[in-house]
């Protein structure tokens, strides 16, 4: 139909894709997108009907295959990650799972980083292992020792970046030059910056997973996820989903459909608002360290200057102190959402020793600097003023 855009067009800017891209519309001249809230599609006859089962035809079958609101934000999420291809899932831990039965067989090792999402951990060790794939686990900084972990038989290398909650940074580009020599994937959990500040796959990655849960929806309403990447891939994950289950429903579609369109205006200010806090923790006297990428001092700061068009939400720092003044510092603030999650418009806090990263052994959690002194915090899109007041009463109960 005319006056909509081409998704996969190099014409447009992604602030313009993030609004536009992927929509068709219907012969209602509908302006938002519809949502398809309908589990099965009809066919005008029989020969119709065997055509489109047969894949002769293309169109929809059942809404776990395909839906035309979850294919919106697919073409959408894929235009924004520079990408063929996407592929909408039910959650960001379905995402990860489906890469890893779509692409992974029994004899394959992973390398990732030890610094991602509690689950994906889990993952790996507990479930993917019982399929016979080993995962080696290895710091997301230190490129040696990727390449030392990396086997005759790697097939994927896994990480998040900047991590949670040290916001430790990874080189994107010289982990994609080490999985091409090995003929491993490169996957990159973008979940932190989302495409409107980091493109993994510009930096030579092979695939993105989104935890669409976070800063894609920002305001804290639906779980949901993606994997993004060629065409041959996306289509051996596809493959996964339709028999397995794991999909997007089509309200949840819509729902990011409406997120996306204010992401990088949402993550500008969720990042103005990260440095503020950052810069004002790190002038605190109770404070002994502040991790946030966007801090000169960080380890990762120049990386991420090179990788990133602004630091993301979530910083982190240790009081002074143990986890007695941690949780006292938190039970002090007022306001702030105390909940593990982040990415929304709601500045949340929470104590990763003892909640997100509590299954972790002490060892690992040693291994990936969570201390029973470190707070984490989500920078929401509340006055930074505000987000300082709250933050004051957290120190007023040291
Ligand atoms: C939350 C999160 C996930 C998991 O996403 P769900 O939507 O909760 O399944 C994966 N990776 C990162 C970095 C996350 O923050």
């Amino acid at each position: 139909m005319a006056r909509e855009i081409d998704g996969a067009s190099k014409d447009f800017h992604t602030d313009t894709l993030a609004v536009r891209a992927g929509q068709r519309r219907g012969p209602e001249g509908e302006h938002a997108e519809p949502i398809y809230l309908t589990s099965s599609y009809v066919f005008d006859s029989a020969a119709d009907a065997a055509a489109r089962f047969s894949g002769e035809q293309e169109g929809n079958v059942y809404s776990r295959y395909t839906n035309p609101t979850v294919r919106v934000f697919e073409e959408r999420i894929a235009a924004l990650e520079g990408a063929p291809a996407a592929v909408a899932t039910s959650s960001g831990m379905a995402a990860i799972l489906s890469t890893c039965m779509a692409l992974l067989q029994a004899g394959d090792h992973v390398v990732c980083s030890r610094s991602v999402f509690g689950s994906t951990t889990v993952l790996f060790n507990k479930f993917i292992a019982k399929f016979g794939v080993d995962t080696s686990f290895v710091s997301p900084v230190d490129l040696d020792q990727w390449r030392e972990a990396i086997r005759t038989n790697t097939a994927l290398l896994f990480l998040e970046s900047p991590s949670n909650p040290l916001c430790e940074v990874a080189d994107i580009t010289a982990l994609s030059q080490l999985a091409r020599e090995q003929g491993a994937l490169l996957v990159v959990d973008n979940c932190f910056c989302t495409p409107a500040l980091q493109r993994p796959l510009g930096l030579g990655a092979d695939i993105v997973v989104h935890s669409a849960t976070k800063y894609l929806d920002g305001q804290g309403r639906c779980v949901g996820g993606a994997v993004v990447g060629a065409e041959e891939h996306m289509q051996e994950v596809l493959g996964f989903l339709r028999s397995a289950g794991p999909t997007m429903s089509a309200f949840n579609a819509w729902v990011f459909l409406k997120g996306l369109e204010t992401l990088r205006l949402r993550m500008l200010a969720h990042s103005a608002n990260a440095l503020e806090l950052a810069n004002w923790l790190q002038s605190r006297p109770e404070v002994e360290q502040v991790f946030y990428a966007g801090l000169e001092e960080h380890p990762g700061y120049q990386l991420a200057c090179a990788q990133q068009s602004a630091f993301g939400g979530v910083l982190s720092f240790r009081v002074k102190g143990a986890r007695e003044q941690a949780w006292r510092f938190i039970d002090g603030t007022r306001f702030l959402s105390l909940t593990a999650n982040l990415g929304d418009a709601k500045t949340t806090i929470v104590h990763p020793a003892t909640t997100t990263h509590g299954r972790l052994s002490d060892a690992e959690r040693a291994a990936s600097g969570v201390t029973q002194n470190l707070i984490r915090i989500a920078a929401g899109l509340e006055h930074v003023d505000d987000l300082k007041a709250d933050l004051e009463h957290g120190f007023a109960a040291l």
